[in-house]
């Protein structure tokens, strides 16, 4: 089958068979389709779309083009999340051990950030030993044992995915919901889960800027998904704000240990992480329903017992064994932390959460380019939500930094990305919008 014709099939608006699709995708691999005839049927694609079966097709293909993880000693049901990413999202690190502790196995297969986006893997990697790329029985027995695991994505995990998504990115291509699709679900099927469930964030923070762009690519995963034979649902939530009161590396790390010690909640972070898990449950047939699934989310919090798994998986992972009960003697500090006040007193009306995201990237506590190292100590905390009051007692947000430079630009960015006034102005979305269910 040669490249050009596949191209100029697409780039006519056919629809590709399986064969062309799974040729393309060996192409993709073994490098028979060259850089220019990759971004020449990306861009194809991008004008053109692919059917419901040829983002199916796509999927599956690219998922198989390494190993796929098999789970055969495992009887739970094995199953993560994904969330297309934010500012202070650190749902993940509740979410796995609560899932574990109501009989969920769950080995989730996480990213490092890029631009204003946090990555779950960064924030782990700031506790100290923790081994994000363990050796296969460290992990398995992880997922086995203690019921889950968060992990860095190996080079096996869907490897076709890794070159076109580097050929995109470089393409203009990123932005096809099709591609989009098919690179997300690619990596997420590998991991050989029964069950699915998706955050897709919409708002001034998120990869998808409106509800209606967030919608679309929720529909898209759920469909796409539950035809790859994953049972898969979607839930729509607000990102135009920090999801929690914290976003960097080892301040947010800190405040999920405090979510699951219960000495400090934000209420948003909540409200997401228990409906998330509610999902997951149901889907798993854990829990009868999504709302039997939530109260479950809630006793795993309540007892203590979510804490408990993440402390083992901690442990487990290499990280101190003592790391729930000692977290703020591991986890590195920043030597300055100076609040940011408002110019004048008032309510947070409305912020532009991607500019909040490349203040912690200023700070260096996110990256530029995918090689970049991150600063685990640095970041935000106390960050004010919409609504709020701002003012000489209330800062916007504290800011953790190494030097007094990086503090001023940080507060040129705050100072920027917030926008004071009175109530009238203030423009809240509730924090989740609809559930796109399996179809
Ligand atoms: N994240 C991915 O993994 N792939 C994309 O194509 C876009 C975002």
């Amino acid at each position: 089958m040669l490249p050009q014709e596949i191209v100029r099939k697409k780039r006519d608006g056919g629809t590709l068979t399986n064969e062309e699709i799974a040729a393309f995708v060996q192409g993709l691999k073994d490098n028979s389709f060259s850089e220019g005839q990759v971004s020449a049927l990306a861009m194809a694609i991008f004008f053109q779309g692919l059917t419901l079966e040829e983002r199916i097709s796509l999927t599956l293909s690219m998922r198989d083009s390494g190993e796929v993880l098999q789970w055969p000693d495992i009887e739970a049901p094995i199953l993560d999340k994904h969330s297309t990413g934010g500012l202070g999202d650190n749902v993940s690190l509740m979410l796995a051990p609560a899932l574990a502790a109501n009989g969920a196995a769950v080995p989730m297969i996480s990213g490092r950030g890029l631009g204003h986006t946090g990555g779950t893997l960064d924030k782990m990697e700031s506790i100290p030993g923790y081994t994000a790329k363990p050796d296969n029985d460290v992990f398995h027995n992880a997922v086995k044992d203690i019921g889950c695991a968060i992990i860095g994505q190996t080079g096996d995990l869907a490897p076709a995915d890794k070159r076109f998504y580097g050929i995109r990115d470089v393409t203009g291509t990123v932005e096809s919901l099709d591609l989009i699709t098919a690179s997300i679900l690619s990596k997420k099927l590998a991991a050989g889960l029964q069950t699915l469930v998706l955050d897709v964030k919409w708002g001034s923070g998120a990869f998808m800027q409106t509800y209606e762009q967030g919608k679309a690519l929720a529909e898209s995963l759920v469909r796409v998904a539950n035809g790859a034979g994953v049972k898969t649902s979607a839930l729509l939530t607000d990102m135009n704000q920090s999801l929690a009161s914290a976003a960097g590396n080892a301040v947010e790390v800190q405040n999920a240990v405090d979510f699951l010690k219960g000495t400090h909640i934000d209420n948003r972070l909540w409200d997401v992480t228990v409906a998330q898990g509610g999902e997951a449950l149901a889907n798993a047939g854990l829990s009868e329903s999504v709302e039997a699934g939530c109260e479950a989310m809630r006793r795993a919090f309540q007892s203590g017992k979510a804490a408990e798994l993440f402390g083992k998986m901690v442990a487990h992972l290499g990280g101190p064994t003592d790391f729930m009960e000692k977290t703020e003697l591991y986890l590195e500090k920043a030597p300055l932390e100076v609040p940011v006040y408002a110019p004048e007193p008032g309510l947070v009306t409305k912020v532009n959460a991607r500019a909040v995201g490349l203040a912690v990237v200023e700070l260096g506590g996110g990256r530029v380019k995918p090689e970049d190292d991150v600063d685990p100590a640095v970041g935000l905390t106390s960050i004010a939500e919409i609504g709020c009051t701002v003012d000489s007692d209330n800062p916007i947000a504290i800011v953790h930094a190494r030097t007094q430079e990086q503090v001023e630009r940080a507060q040129a960015v705050l100072l920027d990305a917030y926008s004071i006034g009175n109530a009238s102005e203030v423009e809240e979305h509730p924090i989740i919008g609809e559930c796109i269910a399996p179809l």
